[in-house]
């Protein structure tokens, strides 16, 4: 039998755990790719999402201008105030705005200081050991009500590979760099493998509680023996796991099922490129290369990165062309990816399955021709109707290289480069 502080915690763990809709997938190990392939929730918008299931979380409000955020703090009307910047990286505590203002969480007990504070966060840019160089700007900061905390730990529900399924990862060394306690401590991170069918058991949610150190008598009393309750009236004596900080990502392959979740998407940090790729169904991923590659499939996308570092190239981005395509998304496309100044060569790798290669290579020959194309172009077809495909490639009278295989076309495509 679990403690009862422990079947507690996993009561908040069960809770935690509907939240799972669509987890991301891991990344390809080749790639690191600096662009979201899901839906980066702000904490604001997790925190909201986690009490609407069950999750306990802070009283708080969102303000957008530094007076917004003096009103609130007022209205919140607490013993001590917690403001926090609103980005979708970690380790803002730590972070520097470009206002000469140290910190994207402070505290504070006087709502006026929320307002100056907020005046020093709101349009500018933070830095923290996760964004680029430059920072993210802050649009919006959360005003909440700051509570003692005696002990942070740390809980994730990832989806993994290696287990075909979700995996618990809880540590009870929690509110300091979770990498840094898998370097340095890996025996206190605790992982437990969850049924995908079968979902979260109730031994093991108990058992991850008691990892994480929740362990004994739930404490529904002071140290003067009176109850929680009538020392601090709006207090349920139970509640005693509060989450303090949260990052939820939805995989975009859930957009059709979760389109509530999905129009809390406000796509303030995404790069302008990013939001172009989108408007015509496309996903753009920046990475820091000089091969431009557009390609069907996420799978096709890590395997032409692997093949093109393979051959000692490097990729500048990548543009997945989904399924249904129309001639018109393969000229945007190649807007895209020529927009980028990094780009000395374009590699395109479609495998024709549901995709009509000849529609591609229609599209390839309008865009060189309409863009005016400046650098190589090495196409590698593959599949659905890709004899016609060929024909009209070599029939264009541009400089296209054609390719008979991937690995033909990363050789080409790094060769193009280097020659320069
Ligand atoms: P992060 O730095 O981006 O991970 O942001 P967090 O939400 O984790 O906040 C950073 C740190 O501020 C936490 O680790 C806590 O130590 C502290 N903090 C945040 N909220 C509160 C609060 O309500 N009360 C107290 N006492 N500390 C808080
Ligand atoms: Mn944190």
């Amino acid at each position: 039998m679990a403690s009862p502080v422990a079947a507690q915690a996993g009561k908040l763990l069960r809770a935690a755990w509907a939240l799972r809709p669509c987890l991301p997938l891991g990344q390809s190990q080749g790639i690191q790719v600096t662009s979201r392939r899901w839906l980066n929730l702000q904490e604001y918008q997790s925190k909201k999402l986690m009490s609407e299931h069950g999750v306990k979380v802070q009283r708080f409000f969102v303000a957008d201008t530094a007076n917004d955020a003096l009103n609130a703090a007022k209205r919140l009307n607490a013993k001590e105030i917690v403001l926090k910047a609103q980005i979708l990286a970690g380790g803002r505590g730590k972070g520097t705005f470009n206002s000469g203002l140290k910190g994207g969480v402070h505290l504070t007990k006087d709502p006026k200081v929320v307002g100056q504070l907020a005046q020093q966060m709101i349009g500018y840019n933070l830095t923290t050991k996760q964004t680029p160089k430059d920072g993210v700007k802050v649009n919006k900061v959360m005003v909440a009500e700051a509570l003692d905390i005696s002990r942070e730990t740390y809980l994730a529900i990832l989806m993994d590979r290696s287990c075909n399924g979700p995996v618990l990862v809880g540590s009870p060394q929690g509110g300091v760099d979770i990498e840094e306690v898998a370097a340095t401590t890996p025996e206190l991170i605790f992982k437990e493998e969850i049924d995908i069918f079968e979902g979260i058991k109730d031994s093991q949610a108990e058992r991850m509680a008691e990892n994480l150190g929740f362990r004994g008598a739930l404490k529904t009393q002071n140290s003067d023996g009176k109850p929680f309750r009538d020392q601090v009236p709006n207090h349920n004596p139970y509640t005693v796991f509060v989450c303090f900080d949260a990052k939820i990502n939805f995989d975009d392959n859930a957009e059709f099922r979760q389109q509530d979740i999905f129009a809390m998407d406000d796509k303030s940090e995404n790069e302008p490129i990013e939001n172009e790729a989108a408007k015509y169904d496309l996903k753009y991923i920046g990475l820091d290369g000089n091969i431009a590659c557009f390609v069907n499939g996420a799978g096709l996308a890590m395997a032409t990165c692997d093949i093109i570092s393979l051959n000692g190239g490097k990729p500048a981005n990548f543009l997945d062309l989904g399924g249904g395509v129309k001639e018109a998304q393969v000229y945007q496309a190649f807007k895209l990816l020529t927009a980028d100044p990094k780009v000395e060569a374009i590699l395109v790798n479609i495998f024709g399955g549901i995709v009509n290669c000849a529609i591609i290579a229609n599209g390839i020959t309008r865009a060189c021709r309409e863009l005016e194309l400046k650098v190589p172009l090495v196409v590698r077809l593959e599949g659905t109707n890709v004899q016609e495909a060929q024909n009209i490639l070599n029939n264009s009278g541009l400089p296209i290289t054609s390719a008979s295989d991937l690995e033909d076309a990363a050789k080409k495509a790094v060769a193009s480069v280097r020659q320069k």
